[in-house]
């Protein structure tokens, strides 16, 4: 930590000379400190998305959503267990852009052509384009897994396997909502309601607006933001390029960019237990299952269930290990065509409880880093 005045209100304080833009407690203003010349340049396009939620509406949000999963929603409440609710205003690049895709592919004729039967006479070649607009966020986060689940936001309306971090901020900050009446609506000149997006409410930075919730610090730079935006919409075109082919030969996506700013935006992460009060309390040691929610209008962006198929799979194990146990008892008492059905439950058992080993490999582990935030000292 090292003392810094601040450019816009010259208050001295202690600063993480490590973060790429430095916030003042007092003013809010955010600046860049040039380590070499000791030049200060002040950031202009920060903006920080009120939070809207609290702890109260986390939890609610939660119970209701655990009510609409379950089949018994006055057991519900009783069964799952909050162990920790938090949130952060966690900054993030938002990178506006055009994105122009050409692609080139192959797509298999519906009937092969009888007379023509060379090599490659099966497939016609086509060519074809589109554009998309994103505002396409990118953590400014050097631990961009120090809260779980911020690895993999990006949920695409197309089949396609999603293995980057960045996401477009309007659907992702749209989706996954159990309340309607949160997030922030006006009348238009026909007097008709109007949602008003995430990014619409943004305000000019400053401390107040994260609503208790604490600052996390700016830590990577916009050229490298950029970059990886770059990186992960081309990949992402390149998928949504192969829908329209069967074999994709030439891709080409070129951006626009309209601009860039920083923008904090809240999110709220919510753990929990599953204590089932049946037959099931027996087979599974309760384990802490993840969360999280968008804290502009409360849509749950990704959710850990509690029952996963590993554990319906070790269930399924025992019972059938029970029965087969209960049948070889019975085959000794009464009749001998049990043992027949005492070893197709063996067998059942013995085949479930591989597949749940081999399913129990590599599941989601809840990530946490020392996450430090920025305070203010208004
Ligand atoms: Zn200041």
């Amino acid at each position: 930590m090292h003392e810094v005045s601040c450019p816009a209100c010259n208050a001295p304080t202690h600063y993480d000379l490590r973060d790429y833009l430095l916030l003042c407690p007092f003013c809010s203003a955010s600046f860049h400190l040039d380590f070499e010349t000791g030049r200060k340049d002040l950031y202009s396009d920060h903006f920080i998305v009120p939070n809207s939620c609290d702890q109260r509406q986390i939890k609610s949000i939660f119970i209701e959503w655990i009510r609409r999963l379950h089949h018994n929603p006055e057991l519900a409440a009783k069964e799952y267990l909050i162990t920790e609710i938090a949130g952060y205003s966690i900054p993030f690049w938002i990178i506006s852009l055009e994105a122009h895709t050409q692609w080139k592919g192959l797509v298999k004729r519906e009937s092969a052509n009888m007379f023509d039967q060379g090599a490659g006479s099966s497939y016609l070649s086509e060519t074809g384009m589109y554009r998309r607009n994103y505002r396409w966020a990118i953590s400014s986060r050097r631990n961009i897994a120090e809260n779980w689940g911020m690895l993999n936001l990006h949920e695409p309306k197309e089949p396609l396997e999603v293995d980057w971090d960045g996401f477009p901020l309007d659907s992702t900050l749209s989706r996954g909502r159990i309340d309607e009446n949160l997030g922030v609506k006006v009348r238009n000149e026909q007097g008709v309601e109007e949602e008003r997006t995430a990014y619409d409410v943004r305000e000019v930075f400053d401390f107040k607006f994260s609503n208790s919730l604490p600052i996390l610090a700016i830590q990577v730079p916009e050229d490298e933001a950029l970059r990886r935006a770059r990186h992960q919409i081309e990949r992402y075109h390149v998928g949504l390029s192969k829908l329209h082919c069967d074999i994709l030969v030439d891709n080409r996506t070129e951006l626009e960019v309209a601009g860039i700013q920083l923008i904090h935006l809240p999110f709220w992460f919510a753990r929990y237990i599953y204590q089932p009060r049946g037959l099931l309390r027996n087979f599974q040691k309760p384990k802490e299952k993840n969360l999280i929610f968008d804290g502009y209008a409360g849509g749950i962006l990704k959710a850990e269930m509690a029952i996963v198929q590993r554990d319906k799979l070790w269930i399924n194990t025992m019972v059938c290990l029970l029965a087969a146990s209960g049948c070889v008892v019975m085959g000794v008492t009464f009749h001998g065509s049990f043992m027949l059905v005492a070893v197709f439950c063996l067998a059942v058992a013995l085949i479930s409880g591989s597949m749940a080993l081999k399913s129990g490999k590599g599941g989601a582990s809840p990530l946490k880093g020392d996450v430090q935030p920025v305070t203010s000292s208004s």
